[in-house]
């Protein structure tokens, strides 16, 4: 190494310093509301239940008669069905038979479940022991009439948009959408459609990088391939400034003849180059382009279809993200499995192995994909997680266990 490489953890915090969230929001209703950030706290216009009731089906009554030696016998003097109330008032030594989610009786307090008593006609034995408030749902304890339901920053889930439903709120204030550019770099890329040429390859980054975007609640700005012409490149990143909130490139960030983009930032604004200390993934360009008072971050990965992917999720996800509004960051969720085979690597950088979760006799083992050369794409299709080796392991036992971070959810 002839420059002294960056650590994925300062690459990460570096871009993420850069990253203020978007300005301008939007009003969308719940349909379109998955993925979506929220803009405001959510204040619950209502208590949520809205009334005290019962968690069971049983009977209702008062606590204060239970006789705390024997059995105490009641009388059930009405039924009350969710949705359909008793309308009375619940006296000594009453009970009224009620359904999960029925309004709580006035005058009753606690409820015992049906299999807890033994009925004869209108009459029951309940046996002592029975906790005051028993199966009773509190008004309010879901979500309390003025308190936050779901804070501002929030990336919206499937629970989140049922939760505010459950409020009879239909629409939500979120983030407008991150408009991110996506241009794939090399004389060597063929479109679509195109008919294969000598030395050509198929773009795949565009498709693999514009599907995490998508993933991630972006609108992708495709703006397809420039060849390795400073014109060319210099032409297609100047017409994205301003346009997007943010342009990923892949390729050309290397050091070989045909490596533009790299130089090409530095002419058209504010741009740190990094050897990151990982594999896959080592170059990458990030800064500002700006152009007639304009700017646009920019993200410059390499080309080798695995590494861009990697450089995506561990350098580039968390300041989208943040771009997006989401706060706070959600963290890549890490576990622990045993590996299947020794692995080795030199110290000083951070290895992303593709991996294949098994669970065997209650305990999570993994297996490392076959090839893990960054041109793999066909490996990050087989694997269902990535091996993360931190930077100072040089060797890991098969037996052992190392850290993965499980695709479900991300890829
Ligand atoms: P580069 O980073 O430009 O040196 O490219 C590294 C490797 O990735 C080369 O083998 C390229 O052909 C390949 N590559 C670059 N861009 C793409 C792309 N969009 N789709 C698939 N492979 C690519
Ligand atoms: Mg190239």
């Amino acid at each position: 190494m002839t420059e002294a490489a960056t650590s994925v953890a300062d690459a990460r915090a570096r871009i993420l310093a850069c990253c203020p969230a978007i300005s301008g929001d939007e009003t969308v209703g719940l349909h379109d509301a998955l993925g979506r950030v929220l803009a405001i706290d959510l204040l619950s216009p209502i208590d949520v239940p809205a009334h005290d009731n019962s968690a069971m089906d049983g009977y209702a009554f008062r606590h204060a008669d239970l006789d705390t030696r024997g059995d105490t016998a009641l009388d059930v003097i009405g039924s009350a069905l969710a949705g359909r109330p008793w309308h009375g008032e619940l006296g000594p030594g009453q009970a009224v038979r009620i359904m999960t989610g029925a309004v709580i009786p006035q005058g009753a307090d606690t409820v015992v479940a049906q299999e807890e008593v033994c009925a004869e006609g209108t009459r029951i034995g309940v046996r002592p022991g029975v906790a005051k408030g028993m199966n009773v749902r509190l008004a309010g304890e879901d979500v309390a009439r003025g308190r936050i339901a779901l804070p501002a920053g929030r990336q919206l889930r499937p629970a989140d948009i049922g939760l505010a439903a459950s409020l009879g709120v239909s629409t939500l204030r979120v983030f407008r959408r991150l408009r991110v550019g996506l241009l794939s770099t090399g004389d060597e890329l063929m479109s679509l459609g195109e008919a294969p040429r000598e030395g050509g390859i198929y773009d795949s980054n565009r498709y693999t990088l514009g599907s995490m975007l998508a993933r991630l609640g972006c609108d992708v700005v495709d703006l397809g391939i420039a060849r390795d012409d400073r014109d060319a490149l210099s032409a297609a990143l100047g017409a994205a400034v301003g346009d997007v909130d943010a342009l990923i490139t892949s390729g050309g960030v290397s050091a070989g003849d045909a490596d533009h983009v790299r130089h090409l930032l530095a002419e058209l604004g504010a741009v740190e180059f990094w050897k990151i200390a990982m594999k896959p993934g080592r170059p990458m360009a990030f800064g500002r382009l700006s152009r007639d008072g304009r700017n646009t971050l920019l993200f410059g990965l390499p080309g080798n279809p695995v590494a861009s992917m990697i450089s995506f999720l561990f350098i580039v996800r968390d300041g989208l993200l943040r771009l997006m509004g989401v706060s706070p960051l959600p963290e890549l969720p890490r576990f622990q499995a045993i590996t299947d085979q020794t692995l080795r690597k030199p110290p000083g950088r951070t290895e992303y192995q593709r991996g294949i979760m098994s669970l065997r006799n209650g305990q999570w083992h993994v297996s490392v994909t076959g090839s893990q050369s960054s041109g793999i794409l066909r490996s990050m299709c087989e694997a269902d997680c990535i091996i993360e080796l931190g930077n100072d392991l040089t060797r890991i036992d098969a037996g052992d266990p190392v850290q993965i971070i499980p695709f479900s959810g991300l890829l």
